[in-house]
This record gives structure tokens, C-alpha cells and sequence, in this order.
């Protein structure tokens, strides 16, 4: 009650007593009881009825403020509605409370909804999968990256289960470990769907409790598996490709401590077998240590630089001429204007080396290896290695660049072939932004033609 309604109440009871008191004291005085009693009963009535009708009044104001008041919060926060200042004096103040927390509730609101709407854009454009699915399994949320490694139609409805959508059993399981458990949960799987590509899925619990739900990143690993696979390959085909120059030489030499020492007819031979192996061994690892600076990235630290093309062809000539003078095949340079290509004259010397090394070895008797050069419109310059030679069929000469690759091994191993020549030749001349290419006709013979960018 307020301090005025007090001194209303007060001030009407100050006049109201005196005046029931003049009206029933006559009675009292002439001994009248029986109507000094009536008069009293009727006093009191009157007072209890109008003490009645303020507290009802009262009961009813405050019924239909608090009315208002469960109105206002129960349209919170989505609706902005205003109070009114009236009513009672204390709800007055709750209702003047509750509006400032309307205020900072709705703010708050606001920045949550500006913050999942941020957080939302950022996971639907990555580029990797993201799903959060809810303790059901049901999914909550599915950007266009994870609908497309799945093949689904985008976009993903809210509230599909997760069978409809994910087909992968080990996606599954982990999403299940993870909501169940509410432990994080990794793996890799293989998508047959996806056109064999591998993932790594990372799965977390979401609020970081079991049965709250969970979401699961999809990273494509497909690059980091296949060089696993070329590496586990690389191992197993140096390995393959030591054991049997190693066998020779353990073979022989053991022959040799086994009485093969006295063998003076044969001795000498064997020693030679030794001798040959161990400089096919010898071959194999200077091969292996060109490609491993090559996968190094060991980059020269000097800039490219210009070439001369007629010094470089020079110099790879005299290092194989000695082999293709033994072999008697002829290497015919053609009187070309000398152009500069931009790279490095150690690797256009090594690549034009092992071309010229492949043209003299799978050559024929008497045949011959031309070199040619010239500069073409769009400012480069080719270098051609042509041969006479067993030419390569149409079916290997998408795979003769890889590494350990030969077409015919019985006539490679003994020429002194390791498969890693050409290889080495398209790394060495794509490091200088060149390319590579090859045409080749069975039984006629071969032609490598080399692109490079020009110096000027
Ligand atoms: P290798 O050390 O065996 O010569 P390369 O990588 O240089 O390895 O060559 C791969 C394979 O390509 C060779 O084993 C050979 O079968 C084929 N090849 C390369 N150059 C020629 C060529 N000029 N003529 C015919 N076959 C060739």
C-alpha cells in the first residue's frame, strides 16, 4: 500500500469513527441496547464491506498488471512489445525491470543469431565437408562440399537421418562413437563414389558432452595417399632393382672363395661379372641420388639463367660418344643457329644426356642419332633427340616417363638401364618450366623433343 492510500484510508477512519460514535452515543445514553447493538452491527458491516470492495479493487489491479507482465515475457524475445507504466506501485517496478532485461535479452539474441549466421556462411563455403548431426543422428547441419563427396542433391534438408545421407559405414560408425561417447573420433576411408578418392574424417562431440551431438570435417587426402603409395611403390622397386646386381655380386664371389680363385680358366671372368655389376650398381645409385635431389627440391640458388643450346648439346655429346663409338651408332648434329634457352646448363646437360644415352642404346647397328634445334614463334626453343632405333609401341609411351618404367627389361638391364632416366629428364625440364614429349614408331625409331622458354 502507498503512502497516500495509507493517509486516505487513515484520514476516512479518523472520520468515520466520531461519526459512528455521535450516531449510536443517544442510544447508549437512554439504555436504548437492543438499537445501540443494531446501530453498532450496522457499523460494522459498513466497514468490513468497504474494507472488502478496496481489497477486491486492489486484488484486481494487481491481477491485470501481472496479467500484462506474463504477456510481455511470454512474447520474449522474438517479439518487441512495450509495457505500460501503470499498475501497482511495487509491479511497477518489476515491470520496469523486466523491459531493461527485454532489452538486453533481445541484444543478445541479435548477436547470437549474427554469430551462427557468420558461422554458418564460413562452414558452407569451405572447401572441406562439414555435417553436424544431433544426438539422434538426425542431421543439423550438411555444407555443399560433404553433399558433394556423397553425391546427395543439395541442399540438405534439416532433420534428415544420417543414413539418408551418408552411405560410408566408417563415417557412420565414427559419428556414432563420437555422440555416444562424446570422445573426438579420426579416420580415413576410401570413396569408391567419389571417384576412389581418399578422406581423413575428423569427428568431434558437439558442446563437448556425450548425447549432445556431433560434427564431423572431411579432408580429401587424395594427393597425401598417392605419394604414400608412389613412395611405398618407389622402396619396393629400388629394392627390387638392387637385389639382383647385389645376388650377382655375393654369387660370384663366393664361387671365387670356393676354389674359382684356382679356376684359371674362368677367374677373369668372373671378376669381370663382379666388375660389371658393381658399376650397374654404381649407375643405379647415381640415378637415385639425382632423383632424391630432384624430390628434395634441392632448387639452385642462383636464378635462371640463359643457356647456350650448341654448348650444352656439345658437352652431353662428348660424354656418351666414347659408348655410341663402341656400338658403332653415328651422332649427327645438324648446323642449327645457336639459341639460349633460360634454366640451368647442368640440367639441360643431364636431361640431354640421358636422351642421347637412351638414342645410342636402344639404337641398332650402325644407325644414328640426330640433334636438332630451332626457335619457334611463341618463344621457345626445341631441342629434338632422333633415333633409328626399336622405336616404342603406342601402349608404352604414355608410361615411359615414370619412374623404374622400361618397355623391355631383358634389353635394358644389360644395356645398363635403370628406368629411371627418363624420369629424371622430364623432372629436370619441368623444374625449368620446360615440357617434354615423345613420338616413336616400332622398329623405326624414336624422336624426344624438349620445350623450353627462350632467353630472349
Ligand atoms: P632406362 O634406364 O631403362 O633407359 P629410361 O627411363 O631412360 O630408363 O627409359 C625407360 C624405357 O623407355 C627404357 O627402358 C626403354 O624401354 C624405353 N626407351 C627410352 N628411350 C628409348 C629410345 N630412344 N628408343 C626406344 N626405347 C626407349
Amino acid at each position: 500500500m502507498t503512502r497516500g492510500n495509507l493517509i486516505v484510508t487513515w484520514a476516512l477512519l479518523m472520520i468515520s469513527v466520531p461519526m459512528a460514535m455521535f450516531w449510536i452515543w443517544p442510544d447508549i445514553a437512554a439504555g436504548a441496547h437492543l438499537p445501540a447493538a443494531l446501530k453498532l452491527l450496522a457499523v460494522g458491516a459498513g466497514f468490513s464491506a468497504a474494507a472488502a470492495g478496496l481489497i477486491l479493487a486492489r486484488a484486481r489491479k494487481w491481477a491485470g498488471t501481472a496479467e500484462q507482465l506474463e504477456i510481455f515475457a511470454a512474447k520474449l524475445p522474438s517479439e518487441e512489445t512495450h509495457l505500460e507504466d501503470q499498475g501497482p506501485h511495487e509491479l511497477r517496478r518489476l515491470a520496469r525491470t523486466l523491459q531493461e532485461m527485454a532489452g538486453r535479452v533481445r541484444r543478445l539474441v541479435e548477436r547470437a543469431n549474427l554469430e551462427g549466421a557468420r558461422r554458418e556462411a564460413i562452414l558452407a563455403c569451405m572447401a572441406e565437408g562439414v555435417l553436424a548431426v544431433d544426438r539422434n543422428l538426425n542431421v543439423i547441419f550438411c555444407n555443399e562440399a560433404f553433399a558433394q563427396a556423397f553425391s546427395t542433391p543439395t541442399p540438405v534438408r534439416e532433420g534428415r537421418t544420417l543414413y539418408e545421407v551418408v552411405r560410408e559405414p566408417v563415417l557412420r560408425d565414427i559419428l556414432e562413437t563420437v555422440v555416444h561417447r562424446g570422445t573426438p573420433e579420426t579416420g580415413r576411408f576410401q570413396m569408391p563414389s567419389a571417384a576412389g578418392r581418399w578422406f581423413e574424417a575428423r569427428a568431434l562431440p558437439l558442446g563437448g558432452e556425450p548425447d549432445g551431438g556431433a560434427l564431423i570435417a572431411l579432408h580429401d587426402i587424395t594427393g597425401i595417399e598417392r605419394q604414400e603409395q608412389v613412395r611405398k611403390d618407389f622402396v619396393a622397386d629400388v629394392s627390387h632393382e638392387l637385389r639382383t646386381p647385389l645376388a650377382a655380386i655375393r654369387g660370384y664371389a663366393e664361387t671365387l672363395l670356393d676354389g674359382g680363385l684356382e679356376d684359371a680358366a674362368n677367374n677373369r671372368r668372373f671378376v669381370e661379372v663382379i666388375l660389371s655389376h658393381a658399376l650397374r650398381l654404381n649407375t643405379i645409385a647415381t640415378d637415385l641420388l639425382a632423383i632424391s635431389e630432384l624430390d628434395a627440391k634441392a632448387e639452385p640458388s642462383a636464378p635462371p639463367e640463359p643457356v647456350g643450346v650448341v654448348e650444352a648439346i656439345e658437352s652431353a655429346v662428348r660424354t656418351v660418344e666414347s659408348g655410341a663409338a663402341l656400338r658403332g651408332v653415328r651422332i649427327i648434329r645438324e648446323d642449327c643457329e645457336n639459341d639460349r634457352i633460360l634454366g640451368y646448363r647442368f640440367r639441360l646437360e643431364q636431361a640431354l644426356v640421358n636422351l642421347l644415352d637412351n638414342a645410342v642404346k636402344f639404337n641398332r647397328e650402325n644407325g644414328s642419332v640426330r640433334i636438332e634445334w630451332a626457335r619457334t614463334k611463341n618463344g621457345q626453343v626445341t631441342i629434338s633427340v632422333t633415333d633409328t632405333g626399336i622405336g616404342i609401341a603406342q601402349e608404352d609411351l604414355k608410361r615411359v616417363f615414370d619412374r623404374f618404367y622400361r618397355v623391355d627389361k631383358a634389353r635394358s638391364r644389360p644395356a645398363g638401364g635403370t628406368g629411371l632416366g627418363l624420369s629424371i629428364v622430364k623432372e629436370v625440364i619441368e623444374r625449368m618450366g620446360g615440357t617434354v614429349s615423345v613420338e616413336s614408331q616400332l622398329g623405326k625409331g624414336s624422336r624426344f623433343t624438349i620445350h623450353l622458354q627462350a632467353a630472349e
